[in-house]
C-alpha cells in the first residue's frame, strides 16, 4: 500500500492513521506570537546554558535553538547584568530575523530585577516563577505578589513552575503534619507529590486573585522520576484546566536522559496531557544544545502529534548485511532532509511529513520501502549488487554502482519537488 503525503501538522492531524489522539481541554495562553494550550499543537521549547549577561553568546545560542526548531526559548535572569542584557539580546535577535519569544527564568530576586530593569520586563514574552524559590518566610507572599503585578502591568503570561528540587518547605511540612493526623496516613512520596501539586495550584489561584487572567498562566510541576512525573501530571490535569508545561527535570545525560524523558512524556501525551514540552538533557561535553530540541521534535513526530522534518526509517542491520554502506546512507539522508527542511518549510510546505526508508537487505527492504513515500532496499551480503527504489509503493528504478547515495538523495529531492513544490507555486 502506498503512503500518501499528509497535511501539515496540527493537534487534530492523524499522521499515523490511528485517529487523532485525545487532547485535554485547556485554556490557551499566548506567549509572544505562540499559542500554548487549547487546540494548539504541542509547542517545543528549550533553555540556554550561556551566561545571559553575555549578549553575543546568548543571542547566538538562542538563534541556534530557534533554527533547530525551538518555538520558545528560556534564559536565566539571575542578576542585574543578565536582566540588563535581555532587551539587548531580544534586539539583536530581531535584527537577525529571529522572532522567537524569550522567557525569563527567575528565582529569589525576580521582583527586584523586574523593578530595576523595566526594559527587561517589557522584552520578555513570559516570566517563569518557581513558587518554591520566590522568597522566604513572610516575604514569600509579598514577593510572589510583586512578580504577578509585574506580569499584569506588562501584559505578560507566567509559568508557575514548581520543582521537586525546590519544593516549598513550609507547605510540605504543613502537609506532613496534616497527614500524620489522618486515620490512614499516606506514604511520604504521596505527601510530597501532593505538596508539589498544591504549590503549583495554590500559587496559580493566588495569581488569579491578584488579577492575572487564567489565560495568562501555564503550570508545571517537575520531578526527576518517570513514574512520579506521570502521577503528578495526571493529578494536575484532573484538578485544573490550566495549560501544562511538561518536562522531566534533571533527566540526565545521553541516552538515559532521552529515554527517561521520552518514557514519561509519551505516557502523558498519549493521554492528551501536555501543551508544551521541554526535554531537560544534560549536554555531552562539547555537544550542541540543540539536541534537546531534536529529541522533543522526534518525540512528538514519532507519536504522530506533529511533523517537523521527514522521518527516515532504517533497519538496524544484522548479519545479512555486512557492509556499513546502508548505515552511512541512512545517516546521509537523515542529515540531508534535516538540513533542507528550513528551506522546504517555505518552498515546499508539507515536506516535513515525508517518510523515507533505507533498508539493508531483501528480507524487509522492499516491504518497508513500499510503506514509505520513498524507499531504497540495498543489497545484503551475497545479493545482487542492485538497489531497487520504491516511490509511493511502486518500484520505479534500480540503482547500481558507486553513485547510489547521491542518486538516491537526488530522487528524494525530486520527490519533494514533485509532491509539495506545486503547493508553493499555487
Ligand atoms: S532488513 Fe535485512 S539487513 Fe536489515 S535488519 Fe532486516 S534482515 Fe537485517
Amino acid at each position: 500500500m502506498s503512503a500518501q503525503p499528509q497535511p501539515p501538522c496540527a493537534a487534530e492531524t492523524d499522521p499515523v492513521g490511528f485517529g487523532p489522539l485525545p487532547r485535554r481541554a485547556t485554556r490557551q495562553v499566548r506567549i509572544g506570537g505562540v499559542a500554548v494550550g487549547g487546540r494548539a499543537p504541542v509547542v517545543v521549547q528549550s533553555m540556554t546554558n550561556t551566561d545571559t549577561a553575555d549578549v553575543a553568546a546568548t543571542a547566538r545560542q538562542v538563534a541556534e535553538l530557534w533554527r533547530a526548531g525551538s518555538e520558545l526559548v528560556r534564559v536565566t535572569v539571575n542578576n542585574p547584568e543578565s536582566a540588563a542584557a535581555v532587551p539587548r539580546i531580544v534586539e539583536r535577535l530581531a535584527m537577525q530575523g529571529v522572532e522567537v519569544p524569550i522567557i525569563g527564568d527567575f528565582h529569589y530576586n525576580g521582583h527586584q530585577l523586574l523593578e530595576r530593569e523595566p526594559a527587561c520586563a517589557e522584552a520578555l514574552a513570559k516570566y517563569r516563577i518557581n513558587p518554591g524559590n520566590v522568597g522566604f518566610g513572610r516575604k514569600k507572599d509579598v514577593q510572589f505578589a510583586q512578580l504577578i503585578e509585574f506580569a499584569i502591568r506588562y501584559g505578560k503570561p507566567v509559568r508557575i513552575g514548581a520543582n521537586w528540587g525546590s519544593l516549598d518547605q513550609a507547605l510540605a511540612a504543613g502537609l506532613m503534619d496534616e497527614n500524620a493526623r489522618r486515620a490512614e496516613p499516606w506514604d511520604a512520596g504521596r505527601v510530597l507529590r501532593e505538596a508539589l501539586i498544591r504549590s503549583a495550584l495554590d500559587s496559580a489561584e493566588r495569581a488569579v486573585e491578584l488579577g492575572l487572567g487564567r489565560d495568562r498562566i501555564v503550570l508545571s510541576a517537575k520531578v526527576s522520576g518517570v513514574q512520579e512525573l506521570v502521577a503528578v501530571y495526571r493529578d494536575l490535569a484532573r484538578r485544573s484546566d490550566f495549560a501544562l508545561h511538561l518536562g522531566l527535570t534533571e533527566a540526565g545525560i545521553g541516552s538515559k536522559g532521552i529515554v527517561a524523558s521520552s518514557a514519561a512524556l509519551a505516557v502523558l501525551l498519549q493521554e492528551g496531557i501536555g501543551d508544551t514540552i521541554r526535554i531537560s538533557l544534560t549536554p555531552e561535553p562539547g555537544a550542541s544544545r540543540t539536541k534537546e530540541v531534536v529529541v522533543a521534535q522526534e518525540l512528538l513526530q514519532t507519536m504522530g502529534l506533529r511533523a517537523f522534518t521527514p522521518m527516515v526509517t532504517a533497519c538496524p542491520g544484522c548479519g545479512r548485511t555486512t557492509s556499513e554502506f546502508f548505515q552511512e546512507l541512512a545517516g546521509v539522508v537523515q542529515e540531508h532532509v534535516r538540513a533542507k527542511m528550513p528551506e522546504w518549510r517555505i518552498t515546499h510546505p508539507g515536506a516535513e511529513t515525508m517518510t523515507v526508508a533505507v533498508m539493508g537487505c531483501v528480507v524487509n527492504g522492499p516491504g518497508e520501502s513500499r510503506h514509505a513515500n520513498i524507499g531504497i532496499s540495498l543489497p545484503g551480503t551475497g545479493e545482487a549488487p542492485s538497489a531497487p527504489v520504491f516511490v509511493d509503493g511502486r518500484k520505479t528504478v534500480t540503482l547500481r554502482g558507486e553513485r547510489i547515495a547521491s542518486e538516491f538523495v537526488a530522487l528524494v529531492d525530486e520527490y519533494v519537488d514533485r509532491t509539495w513544490g506545486r503547493r508553493a507555486d499555487a
